[in-house]
């Protein structure tokens, strides 16, 4: 049986122990709210969910595609569940968020591929919460996206992220379903539609890759005028997934993340245990208030 990989020290987890985690726990399930939190078996969840702080993933818990990077479990999907968009609202009401991060499985099984739902829970969440931003994270949408991105967009959501998560030589195994350039003009097209919403975009480094592919995603990302960057380490969820090729230091997130500051982004995140989840709505509401 092959063996898991073992982590440096600063790859530390807190063990998920609070009442605060307790409680997102129970409200979640509650509201049969599945969280990418636990899907994606994230390292933060200790952290995050003792400060009420949990990204839902909507359209169910099971996606069409099977990254070799991620934990979600592949298959063929339910119904879309028609009560889930307030759900979401009600939970993010009880928590008292005051920025939401909603994700979704890819859903290459439905016409829209999930469009109308990320749209209905966006007008749900403004209906209950009016002050909560709420950041989106959608997949590619494939061959479906500009009907999809128009949509969501025109529900205006305050940051748009779609992550591009490797450099493009290593899609081919890491990513195989997507096409890097169509996620790039994925978000290019949100911000041509709508230059007030924010775009975000980020990649886990550890895979393989080069520190010049690295620069290049970065600017092609800054060419696609992508607003905010975030940088974290790839970590294997088991040992079936694509093994880590590398444990990059924090003194080298750190200098990815200078230069990512220096090549124009307006927020970077780039620390080993960065997700795209992670600490967005404390980032968020720093850069607003700049
Ligand atoms: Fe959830 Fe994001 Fe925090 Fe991870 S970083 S526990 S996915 S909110
Ligand atoms: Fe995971 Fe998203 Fe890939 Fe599905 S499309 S396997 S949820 S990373």
């Amino acid at each position: 049986r092959p063996e898991r990989q073992r982590k440096p020290d600063w790859i530390r987890v807190k063990a998920p122990t609070s009442a605060g985690f307790a409680a997102t726990r129970e409200l979640m399930r509650s509201k049969s709210l599945t969280t990418v939190c636990e899907e994606a078996a994230c390292p933060n969840i200790g952290e995050c969910w003792s400060k009420k702080h949990a990204t839902v993933m909507i359209l169910g818990d099971t996606c069409t595609r099977a990254c070799a990077f991620c934990n979600v479990k592949t298959g063929m999907p339910r119904a879309v569940d028609p009560m889930e968009p307030q759900n979401v609202a009600d939970a993010a009401a009880q928590m008292g968020l005051e920025h939401i991060v909603i994700t979704s499985v890819d859903r290459d099984d439905l016409k829209d591929g999930g469009a109308s739902q990320f749209v209905k829970v966006i007008e749900a969440i403004r209906r209950s919460n009016p002050t909560t931003t709420i950041e989106i994270l959608t997949p590619d949408f494939r061959n479906k996206h500009e009907a999809a991105v128009e949509a969501i967009v025109a529900a205006r959501p305050d940051v748009y992220n779609h992550n591009l998560e490797t450099v493009p030589r290593l899609y081919p195994t890491i990513r195989p379903g997507a096409r890097y350039y169509a996620s790039l003009r994925l978000l290019e097209s949100v911000k041509n539609l709508d230059p007030t919403i924010f775009t975000k975009s980020g990649i886990m480094l550890g895979l393989g890759e080069e520190r010049l592919e690295v620069h290049q995603v970065m600017d092609d990302m800054r060419s696609a005028d992508i607003d905010f960057l975030t940088m974290g380490q790839y970590l294997q969820p088991t040992p079936k997934h694509a093994k880590v090729a590398e444990f990059v230091t924090p003194q080298a997130f750190q200098a990815f993340g200078a230069i990512g500051r220096a090549k124009g982004f307006m927020l970077v995140a780039s620390t080993p245990l960065t997700r795209s989840s992670y600490h967005a709505g404390d980032d968020f509401a720093k850069m607003k208030a700049a």
